[in-house]
């Protein structure tokens, strides 16, 4: 059976084409575009930090930089790794990061405002109750706030930051209070939060029960129609550069 996550639903949304290249056709990712890749270095220098705060260890600020400097070089490729926005040098992106994680530090630095619950927590549930609409998710960190609601915490690296509107209709991380409610409680009070490292800036939002049903609703909704796809055509759309695909697309749909 097939175990869905938002990331799934998403491609399909964004292109079908490149659903199938990615889920379907199961094909390996031809490259990355340095964004991401500067994303991923970002939350596992954060997933480790929030690993040693936990065990009382906080790390220098230096420190938390230096491994973020040894994560970039242990995987960059230049071969895989892509900067779309042409003209623009490689170490404009790794500064960015740098910039990121300084920020992060000095706002919450010594990281003892709350309750980390779960750094990089797989979240496992299904929509239905039968099992019959798995779905799985990856949480940046879970967190018993100050007044004891449970927190969804979610790093973003990128520059745009979205409407307090479009967060209240976010679909990932209401995913996700769906996917701890068994753990945490139904009736607890939940917060969904976003950190936007490059602005210097958080969100948040709330979801009510009647709001999660409804999700639910429309995520089952989304699964059905993926099912039933039987032809994924192209769809070409403002993120086609940053598509692992894009050569292979542009060769065969040109
Ligand atoms: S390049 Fe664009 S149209 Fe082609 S598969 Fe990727 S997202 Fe779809």
């Amino acid at each position: 059976m097939t175990i869905y996550s938002h990331s799934r639903l998403a491609s399909f949304e964004k292109c079908p084409k490149q659903f199938e290249y990615r889920y379907i056709q199961e094909l390996p990712a031809e490259r990355e575009g340095i964004e991401a890749f500067m994303g991923k270095r970002v939350h596992e220098v954060l997933e480790r930090l929030y690993e040693f705060a936990g065990q009382g260890m906080i790390p220098s600020l230096p420190q938390v930089i230096f491994r973020y400097h040894a994560f970039w070089d242990e995987h960059y490729d230049d071969k895989r790794v892509q900067v779309v926005r042409k003209g623009t040098p490689v170490s404009h992106y790794r500064n960015l990061g740098v910039r990121c994680l300084e920020y992060y530090y000095r706002r919450y630095h010594p990281f003892d405002q709350d309750e980390t619950l779960g750094v990089e927590e797989e979240v496992k549930f299904d929509l239905d109750g039968n099992g019959d609409y798995a779905m799985r998710g990856v949480i940046d960190r879970i967190v018993r706030g100050e007044d004891g609601a449970i927190e969804i915490h979610d790093y973003k690296t990128g520059r745009y930051m979205p409407s307090q509107k479009e967060l209240n209709n976010d679909r990932q991380l209401a995913l996700y209070q769906l996917g701890l409610r068994d753990q945490y409680g139904h009736d607890s009070e939940y917060r969904l939060v976003w950190h936007y490292l490059q602005r210097h800036e958080f969100r948040t939002s709330t979801r009510s029960n009647d709001q999660l049903d409804a999700l639910r609703e429309q995520t089952i909704g989304v699964i059905n129609e993926i099912e039933a796809a039987s032809a994924y055509p192209v769809q070409r759309n403002r993120l086609c550069d940053w598509c692992e695909y894009k050569d292979r697309c542009h060769a065969e749909h040109p």
